[in-house]
C-alpha cells in the first residue's frame, strides 16, 4: 500500500509530496503542527488538538488555511487513504510561500498545509511499555515560548539525538533553577515515594500536552494524589516512578534518568495503570 499525503488541496503520492523552497516553514520554521493518535480508525482527542492548533496559529497570527470541519475531513480522508487503523496523523500549517524576508509576507498570502498519516506498531509500543524507557537530562535551551506548538524544534532535535546516542529514548530539559521542564517531545512526570503524582504546571516552560491534560483528569478520577508543581532532577532521581506522556507514546514508563534507575528500575504500577486506562478518559471521534 503506497502512502498518500495531503499537500495544499491535493492528495499526492508520499514520494512526490513537496513544498516550495520558499515556504516559510522551510525557511524560518514559521509554522505550527499537531499530532493526533489514531486508534481503531478513530482520531483521539482531535477536539483538543485542534483547539491547540487554533491557539498556536493565533499566537503566530497565521490565518487558518481551512475551517475546522474541512480540516477534520482532510484528517479522516488522509487516515482512510493510508488505511491507518492504529497510528498517527500529522498536520503542519505554515505562513505560506513568499519571497524570503524575515517579516510577515502580505496578509493575503495563503497558509500552507500538509497532512500525513502513518501506522504504528502497536505490539512494539506495548512491548516497550512493558519494559519502560530511559531518559537523559539536558540544560533547557529552547526559546521561552514553548507553549506554542511551533515547528522550530532544533533544540528538541539535538536533545533527542543526544538521548539516542546515550542509549535513551528521551531527554528531559532542566531549567536554570534545576527544575525539569519537559521532554524533547513529551511531558515529564514523577510519582513520589509517598505515591503523589507530580508534573510541572502548564503555565510556563512547557507545552500543554493534550495527553497530559487527559492524564490529569484520569489520575484525579482514579483517586491518585496529584500536584501540579515544578520538580527537581534530584526529586526525579529519588522518585518511586517516572513517566512521559505524548499522543505518540501515550503514558510511557521511565526506568532510568541519566543512567540511574528510577525506583526498582522497572515500569511502576501507577504509570502502567494510567497507560492501561488512558483510553477510558480520552475522546474518540470517528
Ligand atoms: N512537549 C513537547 C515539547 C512536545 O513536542 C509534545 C508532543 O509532541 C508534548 C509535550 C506532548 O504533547 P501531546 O500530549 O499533545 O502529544
Amino acid at each position: 500500500m503506497s502512502r498518500i499525503a495531503y499537500v495544499n488541496g491535493r492528495y499526492v503520492p508520499h514520494g512526490e509530496a513537496s513544498i516550495h523552497v520558499e515556504d516559510r516553514g522551510y525557511q524560518f520554521a514559521d509554522g505550527v503542527y499537531e499530532v493526533c493518535e489514531v486508534r481503531g480508525g478513530a482520531l483521539i482527542d482531535a477536539r483538543r488538538h485542534l483547539d491547540r492548533l487554533d491557539r498556536s496559529l493565533g499566537a503566530l497570527r497565521i490565518a487558518p488555511p481551512m475551517s475546522r470541519a474541512a480540516l477534520l475531513l482532510v484528517l479522516r480522508e488522509t487516515v482512510r487513504r493510508n488505511t491507518v487503523r492504529n497510528g498517527m496523523v500529522y498536520m503542519q500549517v505554515t505562513r505560506g510561500v513568499a519571497r524570503r524576508d524575515h517579516a510577515f509576507p502580505p496578509a493575503d498570502t495563503p497558509a500552507s498545509i500538509v497532512v500525513t498519516a502513518r501506522r504504528s506498531d502497536f505490539a512494539a509500543q506495548e512491548a516497550l511499555a512493558a519494559t519502560g524507557v530511559k531518559v537523559i537530562s539536558l540544560p533547557e535551551n529552547r526559546w521561552p515560548r514553548v507553549d506554542i506548538k511551533t515547528v522550530g524544534l532544533l533544540p528538541n532535535v539535538l536533545a533527542k539525538q543526544a538521548a539516542k546516542e546515550a542509549g535513551a529514548r528521551e531527554a528531559w530539559f532542566v531549567d536554570a533553577a534545576g527544575h525539569v521542564t519537559e521532554g524533547a517531545s513529551t511531558n515529564a512526570w514523577i510519582v513520589t515515594a509517598g505515591g503523589t503524582i507530580v508534573t510541572r504546571p502548564a503555565d510556563a516552560g512547557i507545552l500543554r500536552g493534550i495527553t497530559r491534560t487527559v492524564v490529569l483528569e484520569e489520575a484525579r478520577a482514579l483517586g491518585y494524589a496529584l500536584e501540579e508543581r515544578p520538580f527537581t532532577l534530584a526529586e526525579a532521581h529519588a522518585a518511586a516512578e517516572a513517566f512521559i506522556t505524548a499522543a505518540s507514546t501515550l503514558v510511557m514508563p521511565v526506568i532510568a534518568i541519566d543512567g540511574q534507575a528510577v525506583g526498582d528500575g522497572k515500569p511502576g504500577p501507577v504509570a502502567t495503570r494510567l497507560r492501561q486506562r488512558f483510553h477510558d478518559f480520552a475522546e474518540f471521534s470517528i
